[in-house]
């Protein structure tokens, strides 16, 4: 561990998973400063369906899927894009998508991600007092609609993970899901509920009030932009637009853009964004009672306290690609042939770059460097992976036995280079950073 032990440990990225993981390590009783170039729940946290999910225990990356992507790929408003000019780019992670599909890699993953998410309500109940909890979820369940019973193996599978890991579950035939949720068109004949799922109904105010917690009990939220992390002698510092941030500690929450720390760092994991899309309608005339997912299109349609938000699809693109609104608009579209009365005419739209790893389970892991930590990756789950995320972080830094085996999480695990494995107790002295 670094030598400065007065100075704070810095968690770098206020998303939900730097916001829950700066919270718990304060509330263990350390300083901490949480670091972000924006304020509070501005990056991807900000916008995503609110979903949180003991129930997410499914990768995205299933047996069979290969053979609808040439479909999906065809359609331009379809759950998943590759822009022409970004597929060359995109490959290699596909690729290892691709592998992480095999039945024996959903099932590693599954089981990484149930012993994280298993008990995020209850995490969350934790990170905020009981008045903030009631008044910031729900839990009423999740639907998904299909037009058919999913009988293909992917959909097989997903079911079998799910009784594997204890998630209780409904299917609904087409008089059950009318019942359930009458605005949704005949053409969707089946359901599966999840009850015990729950939501958030803004996802950037549950930042914001976990970033408040955070100060409440002492720690600091700075904004500024991390250039680097400097490790010299066994001292950490970030190096910052504003100056240089003197830590105990280093937690890399950055979500999407944390590939390009990391390098610096000399470790390397296969980190993509997949970009996604919200429509935020204002006025909805349709409300479903809970967050439903459009199974065809792969968007929920989610009740927010302040309307109706679609969002969901994945587009490879990179970071800096600009938006493409079209995707945005499609939501609607395919929004209104689920729910036919939908109507809205005020709505505003965003674009968030997901951070996305092939076999969809986040990196959580100390790096080479003493003192230094990452958590990024939690793709499509990041509100579900946050509370554990946090356990997880705040057991590696105080050295004691993780609450859950940390390999599945190690970032070692795909075997860049640039990210050789040393033993994490002596000091060791990062090369030079980004010069
Ligand atoms: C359309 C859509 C729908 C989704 N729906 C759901 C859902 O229903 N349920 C669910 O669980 N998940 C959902 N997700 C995924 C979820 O939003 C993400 O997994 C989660 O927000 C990731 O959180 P994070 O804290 O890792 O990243 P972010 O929220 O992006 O936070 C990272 C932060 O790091 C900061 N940062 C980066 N680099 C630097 C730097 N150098 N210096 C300073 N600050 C820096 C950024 O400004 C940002 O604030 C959805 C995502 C999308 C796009």
């Amino acid at each position: 561990m670094s030598t400065d032990a007065a100075a704070p440990v810095a968690v770098v990225g206020a998303g939900v998973i730097g916001a829950c993981t700066a919270l718990r390590l304060a509330r263990e009783g350390r300083r901490v400063v949480l670091v972000d170039r924006l304020d509070p729940g501005e990056g991807c946290s900000f916008g995503n369906a609110g979903a949180i999910s003991p129930a997410a225990v499914v990768p995205m990356a299933l047996p069979g899927m290969l053979r609808k992507v040439p479909g999906w790929l065809r359609d331009p408003d379809g759950p998943l894009v590759v822009r022409p000019g970004y597929a060359l780019r995109a490959a290699p992670w596909l690729a290892r998508w691709v592998l992480a599909s095999r039945r024996s890699a959903v099932q590693r993953s599954s089981d990484a991600l149930a012993a994280l998410n298993r008990d995020t309500l209850d995490g969350y109940r934790d990170l905020l007092d009981a008045d903030q909890f009631a008044d910031l979820i729900r839990v009423a369940g999740h639907l998904y609609a299909f037009r058919s019973r999913p009988a293909a193996a992917g959909g097989r599978l997903a079911q079998a993970l799910r009784e594997r890991h204890g998630v209780r579950t409904r299917w609904l035939d087409a008089g059950e899901l009318r019942a359930l949720e009458p605005a949704l068109a005949p053409a969707y004949a089946c359901g599966l509920l999840l009850p015990d799922n729950g939501q958030t109904v803004n996802p950037q105010r549950l930042v914001l009030t976990l970033a408040g917690n955070l100060a409440a009990c002492g720690g600091r939220v700075l904004r500024d932009e991390v250039r680097h992390v400097e490790v010299r002698g066994g001292r950490l510092e970030l190096v910052a637009a504003g100056g240089r941030v003197p830590a105990s500690a280093v937690v890399l929450a950055t979500g999407a853009w944390s590939r390009a720390l990391l390098r610096a760092l000399g470790t390397d994991v296969p980190l993509e964004t997949e970009r996604g899309y919200h429509l935020m309608l204002e006025d909805a005339s349709v409300t479903p009672g809970r967050p439903t997912m459009l199974a065809d299109r792969k968007f929920f349609a989610t009740p927010m306290e302040h309307g109706l938000r679609l969002a969901g699809t994945v587009e490879f693109a990179g970071l800096d690609a600009p938006a493409d609104w079209r995707r945005a608009q499609a939501l609607l579209r395919h929004a209104q042939a689920a729910f036919p009365a939908l109507r809205a005419s005020r709505w505003t739209q965003w674009l968030g770059h997901r951070p996305s790893l092939p076999d969809s389970v986040p990196v959580i892991d100390r790096l080479p460097q003493a003192g230094v930590f990452v958590a990024a990756g939690h793709g499509h789950l990041g509100m579900s992976g946050g509370p554990g995320t946090a356990r997880l972080v705040a057991d590696l830094v105080a050295g004691r036995r993780p609450f859950v085996d940390p390999a599945p999480y190690r970032h070692d695990r795909f075997g860049l280079r640039g990210a050789p494995r040393v033993p994490a107790t002596p000091a060791h002295e990062a090369r030079p950073l980004g010069r």
